[in-house]
């Protein structure tokens, strides 16, 4: 459904003294997506998830520069393609429910989604599976309540019949009731055979759903590894930020990894994870490792075996 190939995301701004600065926020970035697939994108504040998101859906800033290809169902997203698909084929449930119009009642919102179909008979189908009460179509949304928002923000995106949803860290906030709730929601989507890219940081969350976890670092996908690889010490995992992530856990050790990751603008020559690397070497720290299959799975890690 999803194919993105050597993404890289640049910026040309000015500092405070008026010169120009580059800064390399996402660079070659790979990853796919199958139908009725749910790949995690998992990786910490400022390791680029929100702007991979953006570039699928055409939605980046204007002084930002792409390169690499970006396919969906095998043809190329250009500008055009990305913009008719936005909000039917592609869907996005944003990070922050202030996506909502604060002045429209949220079923008009949900019904204005629907490109195929009864717009009123399919936000009542929506309300029903989300347990969202009648009462909830004449609502503003300053009238809801955090779930309740969450829930629109789902059913918006999934009554535009869409075959690819991004949803951009659908959790914070949430109990735990309702994040299993919202989680389950996005099964049953894949379910329905829709491609589902959740983007989180939180990596327990991402494992009780994602078929394939790609562990975002510093701007690059440093691994793409099976649920089932996320076992036992980690031993199966292929990228050393991917075992320190799965070690950090409380229920793995709880084991710190210390240092933090580069800024886009200060990246190191080689391995961005060099730095941090307990098994670094001077090799590594020549050029960037190139992304290669090792066990089935994906890694930009030279040592990796
Ligand atoms: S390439 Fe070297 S520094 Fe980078 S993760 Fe692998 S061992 Fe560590």
């Amino acid at each position: 459904m999803l194919e993105v190939s050597e993404l890289s995301i640049s910026f040309h701004r000015l500092d405070r003294h008026y010169r120009p600065i580059h800064t390399v926020a996402i660079h070659k970035l790979e990853l796919s997506i199958e139908a009725g697939e749910i790949l995690a994108v998992v990786g910490s504040s400022g390791s680029g998830k929100s702007l991979l998101a953006h570039a699928i859906l055409g939605i980046l800033p204007r002084n930002a520069q792409v390169t690499g290809t970006i396919n969906f169902k095998g043809e190329k997203l250009t500008a055009d393609r990305q913009q008719s698909l936005r909000g039917k084929d592609i869907a996005l449930i944003p990070q922050s429910v202030q996506y909502l119009d604060p002045l429209m009642r949220v079923g008009d919102q949900v019904k204005q989604a629907v490109r195929r179909g009864d717009p009123a008979v399919l936000q009542q189908k929506a309300f029903n599976k989300y347990k969202l009460s009648d009462f909830v179509a004449k609502l503003f949304p300053f009238q809801l309540s955090g779930g309740m928002a969450r829930k629109i923000l789902v059913s918006t995106a999934t009554v535009s019949g869409a075959q690819l949803l991004i949803a951009d860290e659908p959790t914070p906030g949430l109990d735990p009731s309702s994040m299993r709730e919202t989680l389950g929601r996005f099964k049953q989507l894949a379910e329905e055979g829709c491609a589902v890219m959740l983007i989180t940081h939180d990596i327990e969350a991402a494992l009780t759903i994602a078929d394939r976890i790609a562990v975002l670092y510093a701007g690059t996908v440093v691994e793409i590894a099976s649920r089932s690889d996320f076992t036992g010490d980690g031993e199966r995992l292929r990228h050393p930020y991917t075992q320190a992530l799965w070690r950090a856990l409380p229920g793995n050790g709880f084991v710190p990894l210390p240092g933090a990751q580069p800024l886009p603008d200060a990246l190191p020559t080689g391995c961005v994870f060099a730095p941090r690397c307990a098994l670094a070497t001077s090799e590594c720290e020549q050029f960037p490792p190139e992304s290669r299959t090792v066990r089935s799975g994906r890694v930009r890690c030279i040592h990796s075996a």
